[in-house]
């Protein structure tokens, strides 16, 4: 396969300025692997026998944005490339990070660091592959390897066992047997990891198209920490709900109710911005106690609630079998309805303007937002200044 024909011409350029400077340099991991699944890679990484501060000399524009460990960002036409010299790691005494970094001249030195065979699999100038772990076989197999032995991998490092779920969720791979057999030996290991990084790969997950895969975190124990061990989940439904994070998280939280376990715990753990916190506890609140079931009832919900817990718990319900109430919500928001005092068809100026002042503006709006909920065609000057009069109030003019 003619993967360079795929590359983008500034990452082709980034290896060939280097080799024409006597280094080695190659397209690496995540963007290999993805040339060859023919996915747009998400980043591009290259690899090269050149020192950092020889990268930064090559190139008029650069960013030395992890220099201790190797990584200068260069910026060729546009293109963010991650260039990061052949390196090995050493003393993984926390279960997370490298004590030592070391630059090494061999490419197979560099390769051997890495995560899983798929992700070590480095592109040559001639368009060979150098796969030393047989990572292209991997992909044809569709299996999630190790380089090496998974109990000394994920003993270096806890998060390259979430990573390695994430992987299968994003592209539908069997865990090669020995992965499982170190999950469920070393799960425990998750506890050393920063909520944010697991938070980052559980996510990916959910929002991958294979979410039915998340369910590795559950049954393998990795988030024992933040919810019981025991728990079961099934995950396959998250992939009738749309892929973003909201969605992905409040189906997820659903699903978990659904085993009879309170997701609460993993939800306060691993979202701790908390708007998107906030929005699916109220959402799993209005889920637990029935939600509308009237147009009517949505738009007022909408309003108590916000626009973000309406939609989760929707999507809540969904993922439980029941997809009436978005398919209710859709129906509503496509009548684009008035949620707020903003979109009165009487403004506050129009409010003054017939005589109202202070105080009894906003509270003329609360009132006026209440009847257009229950009745949205009342939304026009007209209806609302007979509302109004119908309430008592003195407007001037029968007619608008
Ligand atoms: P993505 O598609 O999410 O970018 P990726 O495989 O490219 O996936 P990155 O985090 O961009 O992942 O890392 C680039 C490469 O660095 C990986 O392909 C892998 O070779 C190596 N790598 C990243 N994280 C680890 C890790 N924790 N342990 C070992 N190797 C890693
Ligand atoms: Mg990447």
């Amino acid at each position: 396969m003619d993967l360079f024909s795929h590359l983008p011409s500034p990452v082709l350029k980034c290896c060939q300025i280097l080799h024409h400077a006597g280094y080695q340099a190659y397209p690496v991991g995540g963007c290999v692997r993805d040339l060859l699944l023919s996915r747009i890679p998400q980043d591009w990484d290259v690899c090269t026998s050149a020192r950092p501060q020889e990268v930064q000399a090559q190139f008029p524009y650069t960013v030395p944005t992890g220099l201790s460990y190797g990584t200068i960002t260069v910026i060729l036409e546009g293109e963010k490339i991650e260039v990061t010299t052949f390196r090995k790691e050493q003393g993984y005494g926390d279960g997370r990070r490298p004590e030592s970094v070391s630059f090494v001249s061999s490419l197979n030195q560099d390769l051997s660091r890495r995560d899983f065979t798929i992700n070590a699999i480095a592109l040559s100038l001639d368009g060979t592959f150098i796969d030393p772990y047989d990572g292209t076989i991997d992909l044809q197999r569709r299996m999630i390897r190790c380089v090496g032995h998974p109990i000394l991998r994920f003993q270096e490092d806890a998060l390259r066992m979430f990573r390695g779920i994430r992987f299968a969720a994003q592209l539908n791979f069997s865990l090669d047997p020995l992965i499982q057999d170190a999950l469920s030996r070393l799960s425990d290991h998750a506890k050393i990891l920063p909520a944010e990084r697991i938070r980052q790969e559980v996510e990916k997950a959910l929002c991958a198209p294979f979410p039915q895969q998340a369910a590795l975190f559950f049954t393998t124990g990795l988030l024992a920490h933040y919810i019981s061990p025991c728990t079961s989940v099934d995950t396959s439904p998250l992939a009738r709900v749309p892929a973003t994070p909201m969605a992905r998280w409040a189906g997820l939280a659903a699903l978990i109710e659904k085993a009879s376990v309170d997701p609460t715990p993993l939800l306060r753990a691993l979202l701790p911005e908390k708007g998107m916190f906030y929005a699916l506890q109220n959402a799993l609140n209005s889920f637990r106690m029935g939600m509308p079931d009237r147009p009517q009832l949505w738009r007022r919900f909408m309003v108590q609630k916000g626009m973000q817990t309406a939609q989760a718990s929707a999507i809540m319900a969904s993922v439980c079998g029941n997809p009436i109430p978005a398919c209710q919500l859709e129906e509503i928001l496509a009548s684009s309805p008035c949620l707020s005092t903003k979109q009165l068809a009487l403004s506050g100026r129009d409010l003054m303007e017939l005589g109202f002042f202070g105080r009894e503006i906003g509270d003329i709006q609360s009132l006026l937002l209440a009847r257009v909920l229950d009745v949205p065609q009342d939304n026009s000057t007209s209806r609302l200044c007979s509302y109004l009069r119908e309430l008592g109030y003195k407007i001037p003019g029968q007619a608008d």
